[in-house]
C-alpha cells in the first residue's frame, strides 16, 4: 500500500444479506457473499477508499466496485462459462465488462436505478474482454487466452484485440512472444473488419471471415450485433427495427420462444429468461427474426399499411413496392393472414411459409457463421468453439 493510506477496515467471506456497505452494484444478481477492503487517507479523516467484491454460491466473482478517491466509480461485472475443447482440454472463460460512472452522475445513478431503468444508463462502457483458461487434462499445459473490446464509445471504431500468451508448461512459462490480432470493427456498417491499423504478431487476419467483427464479442453481446449485421445486409437499416436483448415475455407462449419479431413495434426480441449455449445458436436465431422483419416489412408495403402501427409506418415511409417485390410480398402477406400459431398446432406452425423461409434464412447463416469460424479458430484454437 502506498504511504499516506492506511487500512480502516477489511472483511471477507461477509453473507450478503449482512452487508450493509454502499457500494454501488451493476448487476443485480443476488450475491452469497461480500469482501470489502476499505482504506484512508493519513490527515484527511473524511476520504476513503474502497474496493467491494461480491462473489455467488461457488465462490465465483460477479461484480467489483472500485471506488477510489478523487477518480469516477469503476464497476466490473463478470461471467463464468466452464468449456471443453476436443478430448483433452478444460477451458474457464470469464467474460468481464468494464465501466466507469462521473462521481457528479452518482445520485443521478442510484434515482434512475429506483425507478427501473438500466443499470448502466449513466456509465461509460471502458473495456469488454474475456480470459479463456484452458488446461490440458493429459499435460497439465496452461494457455491464456484473452480477447479484448476497447474504444467503445467510437462505433465506427471498436478495437478488438486476441491475444494468446506464452504458455505455461510444467509450471515453466514458455520463453515464446504473446501473440496478438487486433484490428478496429466498425459497428455502424454491420460489424465490418477495417483492413487498415491490422496488428498481426504471430497471428494472420483471417482473409475469408465475413463475421470476423463479431467473434470477440460475448454470446449476450452478439445478440446485437448479429441483428445489426443480418439487418444491414438485408437492407433493412433505415426500416426503423429495434432491436431488444433483454425483452420480458408478456405470456407464456413467448416465454417458452427463444426471439420473436413483433411486428407492432417493428422489433426483434430476445426473451430474456432464455440462455443461449453458443453463438451458432444466438446467429441462426438472430437471423431467422431479422428475415421475419423483411417478410412483414414487404407485407406492410403490399397491404398499404398492414395492421399495426409500425407497419402504417413503413407505408407511409416506402409506399408501393415494385413489381419485382409485389409477388414475394403476397405470399408473405397469404401467410400472415392464415397462421398458425405454435400453440394452435406445432406441427402445422411449422409449415407455414414465413416460418419455413425463416428457417431456411437461419440454418443457412450458421452453416456459413461455423465454416467461416475455422480460420480465426486455427489462429486461436485454445478458444472454445461455441464462444467464438
Ligand atoms: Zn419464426
Amino acid at each position: 500500500m502506498t504511504s499516506g493510506y492506511y487500512l480502516v477496515s477489511k472483511i471477507s467471506g461477509l453473507p450478503y444479506y449482512k452487508y450493509k456497505g454502499d457500494a454501488l452494484r451493476l448487476v443485480n444478481q443476488i450475491a452469497r457473499t461480500v469482501d470489502e477492503i476499505i482504506v484512508g487517507i493519513k490527515d484527511q479523516p473524511y476520504l476513503q477508499s474502497k474496493v467491494t467484491t461480491f462473489k455467488d454460491s461457488d465462490g465465483n466473482i460477479i461484480e467489483r466496485a472500485i471506488d477510489f478517491v478523487g477518480k469516477p466509480c469503476r464497476n466490473r461485472v463478470y461471467i463464468r462459462r466452464d468449456n471443453v475443447i476436443g478430448q483433452d482440454e478444460y477451458v474457464t472463460s470469464i467474460h468481464a465488462k468494464e465501466y466507469t460512472l462521473q462521481r457528479a452522475l452518482k445520485d443521478t445513478h442510484l434515482q434512475s436505478v429506483a425507478d427501473g431503468l438500466p443499470r448502466t444508463l449513466f456509465w461509460s462502457p471502458v473495456k469488454f474482454f474475456t480470459n479463456h483458461l484452458s488446461e490440458n487434462i493429459e499435460t497439465g499445459e496452461k494457455v491464456l487466452t484473452q480477447v479484448k473490446q476497447t474504444n467503445l464509445l467510437k462505433p465506427q471504431k471498436e478495437i478488438h484485440t486476441f491475444t494468446e500468451f506464452p504458455h505455461i508448461i510444467k509450471g515453466k512459462i514458455e520463453k515464446t512472444a504473446k501473440r496478438i490480432l487486433k484490428f478496429n470493427v466498425d459497428i455502424l456498417s454491420g460489424h465490418k473488419v477495417s483492413s487498415k491499423n491490422v496488428v498481426e504478431l504471430g497471428t494472420k487476419l483471417p482473409q475469408n471471415d465475413t463475421f470476423l467483427g463479431i467473434r470477440a464479442l460475448d454470446i449476450n453481446d452478439a445478440k446485437t450485433a448479429f441483428t445489426e449485421k443480418f439487418i444491414a445486409e438485408r437492407g433493412l437499416k433505415n426500416k426503423r427495427i429495434k432491436i431488444n436483448p433483454e425483452y420480458l415475455p408478456t405470456d407464456d407462449k413467448e416465454e417458452l420462444a427463444k426471439a420473436l419479431f413483433d411486428p407492432n413495434e417493428g422489433s426483434v426480441n430476445f426473451v430474456k429468461g432464455h440462455k443461449f449455449t453458443s453463438k451458432s445458436e444466438v446467429c441462426t436465431t438472430s437471423r431467422h427474426e431479422t428475415e421475419h422483419g423483411w417478410q412483414f416489412y414487404l407485407h406492410a408495403r403490399n397491404t398499404k399499411g398492414g395492421t399495426t402501427e409500425w407497419e402504417e409506418k413503413m407505408y407511409n415511409l416506402f409506399k408501393d413496392l415494385p413489381n419485382s417485390l409485389k409477388k414475394e410480398a403476397q405470399n408473405y402477406t397469404d401467410s400472415i393472414r392464415s397462421y398458425v400459431t405454435i400453440a394452435e398446432n406445432r406441427a402445422q406452425y411449422r409449415q407455414n411459409f414465413i416460418e419455413k423461409c425463416a428457417n431456411e434464412k437461419g440454418a443457412k447463416a450458421r452453416v456459413l457463421y461455423d465454416y467461416e469460424r475455422a480460420e480465426i479458430q486455427k489462429e486461436f484454437p485454445h478458444i472454445p468453439q461455441e464462444l467464438l
